[in-house]
């Protein structure tokens, strides 16, 4: 194994878009010797879902700097500027950028910093107490499969979520049944389909039926569209949207835990629905369709929950078990291609394994994490572990929002250097979620 002896002060676990935001703002700072390490080979920002024509669900100022620092390099103007797009950018006249665009920003962004290392696996940390206390960190280049060991004062985690599937859908041939996290890499399978089924009705599904929906017509496959709620629409009023605003977070991180639990829970249609827009470009497309006819070969099933799917004799469809549940009356459906929105969940990395005794957990097996998105520890160590990932159940529904992740950096830049680089206003808002 390669062994760096650099004592850096910072290294960053993942490169999606909440680390390669710190990465940038970092740049700024040039007494911090920060490194990033990315298991894949290049920066995608949730690949199977770049869609032509979807688009992100913030406005570009929630881009990787502007927040902290809109005079940095590395905002999406000036992105644009540099791509020459400015005028055709300002005749767009939106705030809503193609995902596809933000995804080409970001790559844009991480070719740029020296200090993202891409195709680099983190398998381990452990603290150590020899000579100055720090971490020790392995990573594997993904590649040629080689180990190489770094040294660093600090961490912080951005490793994201993972899809979900439920159980059943598990072991079927990943051919035919599969997550939205990879549909762009199974549109082919959907066209050389005669049924498909989309599962579950947020934003991942409804933009993935979106995409079949339109194909329909070319392609000739029946669609189901299958929900155990109904089609709900995300809450995206301005006074909802504040939030996802630092002052909610603060006020959400005071709460005691039962508290959050409860309200958290309550709070699925601020990020769980789905987006209007994306509701009437399909109603419109389903109206569309049935001119002349009346009738489309659709099925949108709403109180149906799918208890588990099997693979049918014929070796070439699967039959999907459901339950109304309201009848309570169970039914069977057909379909050759079965993809599951099913949403994504938070994971506590296998790579902190060896840092289980140095970090306090609740009694749900999750990481404590206090309020300027420190780890907490067991032990008294200068050593931080600053966490972006799996911190819902402390800091409530903004922790996965992108407007929300330039804001969790200033506060960590600030720790980090011990001294104020942002200024962290009070009042972000016009509600008042406290006393
Ligand atoms: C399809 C989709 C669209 C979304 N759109 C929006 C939106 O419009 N607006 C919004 O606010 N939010 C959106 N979100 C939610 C959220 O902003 C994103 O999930 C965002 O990508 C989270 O950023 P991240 O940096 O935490 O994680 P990720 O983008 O998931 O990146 C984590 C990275 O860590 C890497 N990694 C994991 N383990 C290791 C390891 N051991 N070693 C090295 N690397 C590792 C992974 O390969 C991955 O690249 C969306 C989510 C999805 C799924």
């Amino acid at each position: 194994m390669k062994e760096h002896k650099f004592m850096y002060d910072i290294i960053g676990v993942g490169i999606g878009p909440f680390n390669l935001s710190l990465a940038a703002l970092l740049e700024d700072q040039p007494e911090i010797n920060a490194l990033f390490f990315e298991q894949t080979e290049t920066f995608n920002w949730h690949p199977g879902m770049l869609i032509e024509g979807t688009v992100m669900q913030v406005p570009f100022i929630a881009d990787l700097v502007t927040m902290a620092d809109p005079k940095s390099k590395y905002t999406f103007l000036n992105y644009v500027n540099e791509h020459e797009r400015m005028y055709q950018f300002y005749f767009l006249q939106r705030l809503d950028i193609p995902r596809r665009e933000y995804n080409d920003y970001c790559q844009w962004v991480a070719n740029d910093i020296n200090s993202c290392k891409f195709g680099s696996k983190v398998e381990d940390i452990r603290h150590s107490e020899e000579g100055e206390d720090h971490y020790i960190i392995d990573i594997m280049n993904v590649e040629s499969g080689e180990q190489e060991r770094y040294r660093s004062k600090h961490i912080v985690m951005g490793t994201g979520s993972v899809p979900t599937m439920p159980q059943s859908f598990q072991d079927l041939p990943n051919e035919d049944v599969f997550h939205t996290a990879e549909f762009l890499s199974h549109q082919e399978r959907c066209r050389r389909a005669k049924s498909i089924s989309v599962i579950g009705s947020g934003q991942s599904a409804a933009e993935t039926f979106r995409e079949l929906l339109k194909e329909q017509c070319e392609f000739g496959y029946r669609l189901d569209w299958i929900t155990r709620s109904g089609f709900a629409s995300m809450e995206e009023s301005k006074l909802s949207l504040e939030h996802f605003s630092p002052d909610y977070v603060d006020y959400f991180y005071q709460l005691p835990q039962k508290q959050k639990e409860e309200v958290f829970a309550s709070q699925d249609l601020f990020y769980k629905g789905i987006s209007n827009h994306t509701i009437t470009d399909i109603y419109n497309l389903l109206y569309e369709n049935s001119i002349g006819t009346n009738e489309v070969n659709v099925s949108l099933r709403v109180l149906s929950e799918v208890e588990n799917i099997r693979r049918k004799e014929d070796g070439i469809s699967y039959e999907i078990n459901c339950l109304h549940t309201e009848k309570k009356e169970r039914f069977t459906l057909d379909s050759e291609v079965v993809i599951a929105a099913t949403g994504y969940k938070p994971y506590v990395p296998e790579f902190i394994h060896n840092l289980t005794s140095l970090l306090r957990w609740d009694e749900e097996g999750r990481y404590k994490v206090l309020g300027d998105y420190r780890l907490d520890k067991t032990k008294e160590t200068s050593n931080e572990i600053y966490v972006h990932s799996g911190i819902s159940h402390t800091h409530g529904v903004g922790s996965t929002n992108l407007g929300l992740a330039v804001h969790r950096n200033k506060v960590i830049i600030n720790h980090l250097m011990g001294r104020e680089i942002y200024k962290i206003p009070e009042k972000n808002v016009f509600q008042t979620f406290d006393v």
